[in-house]
């Protein structure tokens, strides 16, 4: 079997505490009587709770590059690959969303970091924050790497797509392989950056989303320390410690076992800490950490059917690899001695 290449297109929920109470998202009842739901799209596959736009007072949204030239292996033809992505989500949006790319750091916008991550896998990181008006800020990470084949622009036009689509607001994946918003992607080895474009699905998503519109800001009894205990696993994905973001959210669901973003987030940790193995081809600890990530799936109230696919047909590969369910328990034993060492 041919083995696919994994593009880690890693998606982060960060809730902020507010400094009088704490408040979070109502889920809003989407009004989906536009015309628009009737065509095929993923907006039901997307988390409702997490759901949010820029607002129409915010365009054109500022996008803001930092400098690459020292990034390794940054070429600048990629900022042109950016900006083509961006014009696709405006020709997606019927021109709703605008960009405006500055140079000077604008107070709200879209901020976007080159960076170089030497002997991994092409990926990106989004991670989308808002205030009482809708998004505000978005930090997206793309990262540069040489792979020696024709594929680079190409692969670089799929993430940019991808990020700015969390950027936008499509908060979720699209369960549908060959979408740009799925949660993995892959690029053939002769296509062209041009070639990579958004499909009907992902547009007609974004255009859902827009006809919900922002949502409006509403108390809730969330409580701080859970949402901090959240904001710091968040911090340590970002720094791909694993290890201690699975510790810090395991405390939060103690504090607060229906916390449904830290349930979100432990699955993001254990999917990629599962990745990062799978790509070096531990099949062992990418198995044992796959099945944890099966483990929050079967606790979810409304587990999604193709995310537990996807996670089961990566368990199978590793399994397929002469890795047994043994190995993997290997794997959680050496976890548990590893946590027990003084730090
Ligand atoms: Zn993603």
């Amino acid at each position: 079997m041919k083995r696919i290449i994994l593009i880690w297109l890693l998606f982060l929920v960060w809730q902020f505490s507010l400094p009088s109470g704490t408040s979070v998202y109502a889920a809003l009842a989407a009004d989906q009587s536009d015309p628009i739901f009737k065509k095929p799209n993923f907006y039901k596959s997307l988390d409702s709770q997490y759901l949010n736009c820029w607002p129409a007072s915010r365009m054109p949204i500022p996008v803001y590059v930092y400098p690459a030239d020292g990034v390794r292996n940054f070429r600048p033809a990629f900022i042109q690959i950016l900006k083509s992505a961006c014009s696709e989500w405006t020709e997606a949006s019927n021109g709703a969303i605008t960009f405006r790319f500055v140079d000077k750091l604008p107070e709200y916008g879209i901020f976007v970091h080159f960076e170089s991550k030497p002997g991994k896998q092409a990926e990106g990181v989004s991670q989308a924050f808002d205030d009482r008006l809708g998004l505000s800020r978005a930090t997206v990470a793309l990262y540069v790497k040489k792979t020696h084949d024709s594929a680079e622009d190409a692969t670089m036009k799929a993430i940019c797509l991808h990020e700015i689509g969390h950027a936008l607001g499509i908060q979720g994946h699209s369960p549908v392989s060959g979408d740009i918003m799925a949660a993995i992607d892959h690029v053939n080895e002769n296509e062209s950056a041009e070639q990579v474009r958004l499909t009907e699905r992902d547009k007609n998503t974004i255009l859902c989303i827009l006809a919900v519109g922002p949502k409006l800001l509403k108390d809730d009894q969330a409580d701080s320390e859970v949402i901090e205990l959240n904001n710091k696993a968040t911090k340590e994905i970002l720094k791909e410690d694993f290890e201690s973001a699975i510790h810090t959210l395991e405390r939060c669901l103690t504090r607060c076992p229906k916390y449904k973003i830290a349930m979100d987030n432990l699955r993001v940790a254990y999917w990629n800490w599962g990745i990062k193995y799978y790509n070096a081809k531990d099949w062992g600890r990418a198995a044992y950490l796959f099945r944890k990530d099966l483990e929050c799936i079967e606790q979810m109230k409304k587990p999604d059917a193709s995310e537990k696919n996807q996670v089961l047909s990566a368990l199978n590969y590793c399994l397929q690899q002469g890795t047994t369910i043994d190995s993997a328990n290997e794997a959680e034993t050496k976890e548990e001695t590893a946590q027990e060492d003084p730090r």
